[in-house]
């Protein structure tokens, strides 16, 4: 498939997609990093600022923007995958608030290299407005707002609006209340991750583009034209990465499909609203997540792919038309407006990386040379730059405040063995989606999907 097919962002990026040289042949470099999405480059990115003489050499098997970075939902957001009480219970209580500080001034530090690099990716600083539409979805909006309290974060970092506020933001159908969060930026992800490139290019860093890497180790990274030897060795495959020898447990790859409609007439966005581009979701189980693009259309994702036997990535399984169907049904649910054929122009998807625990984590072993990030499930946009900063850190041995958050070198367990991993994974999603099903049917809470929560340890 053409790259400019694989997202509605890839076909609207500035730029021809065709790649970059592959690696010729043998090479040595200082830093050696496998995979150009946003956290190959972003760690590329702080290397070359913090040491412009550093020899670094990016791996990409297809070409920069290929996996999630260039398919997302477009959220920069302050989001972890894992709750603030998860973090609190492994790591204590400063270290879980020290985590969502730090993720609160990333969103800050991209608009600011977004900025300062002259990257057009129309990036919108509105915030997050999450919607509560049924009785259960109010009572999680408040404990989600309850719990922000408990951790000493105000009603600047996450406020709880009445029906009128909420309303006011994204007049959705049924809508009670809503959270809103101002810590997250709408951007054409496509963009970012393409320009981000230019501007590691511009520091000096060499991107490989067309070069698949079968094998890590320490003090090189291997492809069929050549290997590269340098005393460090970033994996930044995060999907991919059960591909890769040695990886096949470390995460478990999940399928996000998302839709884009046609631009909408200013009568249709005078009714539904996100004036600020605010990126939108509401308080159901399975996640679903929308943005207002530049160009005024609805860019609109879902989970509900189901996971594949293996931890298998293929082509094929970014495209699936009931997925898709079940997608535009509930835009038209949320946006009446929209009609009865919800104006779909563009459908895509890609796979995100879930560690077992549920917690992203980045990490470097000097004794070794190997580093990594990723596990970031659906949060990756904003957490992807604090990894690269943090990785930046870490292999120039820089004691820092990044340095010494709790997700660095945390090792999640490996997943189960087949069939375990997909009878889990799998029966996860049926229980989340039944769960919402249920919800909507009852208005009462449902007690299967808060132990299953329970259960990721969320
Ligand atoms: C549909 C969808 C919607 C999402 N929405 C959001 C959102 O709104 N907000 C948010 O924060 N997060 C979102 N995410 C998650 C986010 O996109 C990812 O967490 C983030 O892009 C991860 O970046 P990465 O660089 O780690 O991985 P990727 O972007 O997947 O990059 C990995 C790269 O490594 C390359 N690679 C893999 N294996 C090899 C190899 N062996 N040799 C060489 N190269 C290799 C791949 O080709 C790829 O380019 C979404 C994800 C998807 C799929």
């Amino acid at each position: 498939m053409p790259y400019q097919d694989l997202s509605y962002w890839l076909s609207t990026v500035d730029e021809p997609l065709s790649p970059r040289p592959a690696l010729p042949g043998d090479t040595d470099a200082d830093v050696v990093i496998v995979g150009a999405g946003y956290t190959g480059l972003w760690t590329a990115y702080y290397l070359a600022e913090a040491d412009p003489a550093l020899r670094i050499v990016v791996l990409e098997r297809q070409v920069a923007g290929f996996g999630a970075s260039g398919r997302n939902g477009g959220w920069c957001s302050a989001l972890l995958p894992t709750s603030l009480p998860a973090l609190a219970r492994r790591h204590g209580r400063d270290a879980a608030i020290a985590m969502q500080h730090a993720m609160h001034d990333t969103v800050r530090e991209v608009g600011r290299v977004v900025a300062a690099e002259g990257i057009d990716c129309h990036w919108s600083y509105g915030g997050t407005v999450v919607l509560a539409r049924s009785g259960p979805q109010v009572e999680r909006a408040r404990a989600a707002v309850a719990e922000a309290r408990e951790f000493g974060f105000g009603p600047e970092d996450l406020a709880l609006l009445g029906q009128d506020e909420a309303v006011a933001r994204c007049a959705a159908d049924g809508v009670r209340a809503a959270t809103y969060t101002p810590h997250c930026a709408a951007v054409h992800p496509a963009r970012l991750v393409r320009g981000l490139a230019h501007a590691v290019e511009r520091r000096g860093v060499t991107i490989h583009e067309r070069t698949p890497v079968t094998a890590i180790r320490p003090g090189a990274a291997v492809t069929p034209a050549g290997t590269v030897r340098a005393p460090v060795v970033v994996r930044a495959t995060e999907g991919y990465t059960p591909e890769l020898p040695g990886h096949r447990r470390a995460i478990a790859p999940v399928y996000s499909l998302m839709i884009a409609t046609e631009p909408l007439p200013a009568a249709t966005w005078e009714r539904i609203g996100l004036a600020e581009r605010e990126t939108f979701s509401d308080h159901r189980h399975v996640i679903i997540y929308g943005q207002r693009t530049a160009d005024d259309r609805l860019a609109f994702g879902g989970r509900g792919a189901p996971y594949h036997f293996g931890s298998r990535v293929r082509p094929g399984y970014d495209r699936e038309p009931r997925v898709f169907a079940a997608l535009r049904r509930t835009l038209g649910e949320l946006f009446p407006v929209l009609g009865p054929d919800v104006p779909v122009t563009h459908t895509w998807g890609g796979p995100l990386g879930v560690a077992r625990d549920w917690a992203a984590s980045v990490g470097y072993h000097r004794g070794d040379g190997l580093a990594w990030a990723g596990g970031y499930v659906g949060d990756g946009v904003g957490t992807s730059n604090l990894a690269g900063r943090t990785l930046a850190d870490l292999i120039r041995g820089e004691d820092s405040g990044l340095t010494r958050l709790p997700w660095v070198n945390h090792r999640s367990p490996r997943w189960e063995p087949e069939p375990l991993r997909w009878l889990a994974v799998n029966a996860g999603l049926k229980v989340m989606f039944a769960a919402d099903e249920a919800e909507s049917r009852t208005g009462r809470p449902s007690r299967r999907a808060a132990a299953f929560s329970r259960f990721l340890g969320h």
